[in-house]
């Protein structure tokens, strides 16, 4: 653990403006730059996913004043799969609190792939971090509900108050990965023979099964993340989500595993917390700014979107949200 001495020091926030206000066109361009590109294959191990077409490509950005733009497909509906997992840990340190959860699941990356069996037993039973199959299923543990299906509800019920309106759940993902999921149940029972599940853990697959299943569009991904972006604040509907101090703990925790084992070479590539999922999607949040969405089903060999990585990076750079970014404030010098 990491010293701190936090008690009675007020969090002070200073971020910087989006440095450039033509989204829609820098959206447009992204883009275009990347929609011929069909490297990758789109996810069949969950077999509904392997119906999508693969071609539809959209990219969405929400901005902290309110405002969403999009170009592509953005009125197509793709399942919530891996990225449910940062909104759903969210929930989590709001109602527990960030240090049982940070002692319960942890916020460290696994470095092993998404649904590993291994990073449980290299780590004595603890899940490593929430953005990891295992450490999800953990986490649904830990939201508001007496039981599983409480539970849901609860999950359900926040999950749309990040998106701003009711998420509908895809029968056919739900019934598809429900029928293909013995991967999951397996790590359910290993987290249970290490006391890291308390219930019963086939329901608390079946509660995060249905979290993935939850349909949305790039803008609902851009609109959830603004949330986070904004203090948690949906900036769209006005509602308050979160507290400040839970997106800025959900941030850090996706920052280090929203990639899983890529989640270095990303913050050292695009330089903002991204998560991404199974069916194409990604989110990435520039903290006081906003949010983009992106959405195209091919994958790299780790699960993630190729087209919504390259159009993700290229906005991070073309809008200015890399976090690790700076500029001589007072003298020019020439660059090295
Ligand atoms: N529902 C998927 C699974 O459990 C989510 C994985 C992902 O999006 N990386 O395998």
């Amino acid at each position: 653990m990491i010293p701190t001495d936090f008690e009675d020091v007020a969090q002070q926030v200073a971020t910087g403006r989006l440095a450039r206000q033509s989204i829609q066109g820098l959206l447009q361009e992204a883009h275009d730059r990347y929609r011929e590109n069909r490297e990758g294959l789109q996810a069949h191990y969950i077999p509904a996913l392997g119906h999508a077409d693969p071609e539809h490509f959209a990219l969405s950005m929400a901005h902290v004043g309110g405002s969403v733009f999009e170009v592509g497909d953005c009125g197509h509906e793709f399942s919530l799969q891996s990225i449910s997992k940062m909104f759903v840990f969210a929930l989590a340190v709001q109602h527990l609190g960030r240090d049982e959860v940070r002692e319960r699941i942890g916020v460290n990356n696994t470095g092993l792939p998404f649904n590993s069996v291994m990073a449980i037993e290299l780590n004595e039973g603890r899940p490593m971090n929430a953005m990891v199959n295992a450490g999800a299923i953990a986490t649904t543990e830990l939201v508001p509900g007496e039981g599983p299906e409480d539970k849901w509800v609860a999950i359900h019920r926040g999950l749309s108050d990040f998106a701003g309106r009711e998420l509908q759940l895809d029968a056919e993902v739900y019934a598809s990965e429900s029928a293909a999921n013995e991967r999951n149940k397996a790590l359910g029972r290993l987290l249970k023979s290490y006391g890291r599940i308390l219930g019963d853990p086939e329901a608390a697959v079946d509660v995060y099964t249905r979290q993935c299943s939850l349909r949305i569009t790039t803008r609902d991904l851009a609109v959830m993340g603004a949330t986070l972006a904004d203090g948690g604040v949906n900036p769209v509907t006005g509602v308050r989500v979160l507290d400040a101090d839970t997106c800025r703990d959900t941030l850090a925790a996706v920052a280090a595993s929203g990639l899983y084992e890529r989640s270095g070479d990303w913050m050292f590539e695009i330089g903002i917390p991204a998560k991404s999922g199974v069916s194409g999607g990604i989110v990435a949040v520039a903290p006081g700014k906003g949010a983009l969405g992106a959405f195209s089903p091919r994958l790299d060999s780790a699960g993630n979107s190729v087209r919504g990585q390259l159009a993700v990076g290229h906005l991070s750079r073309t809008l200015g949200l890399n976090l690790f970014a700076s500029a001589p404030e007072r003298w020019s010098v020439p660059e090295r």
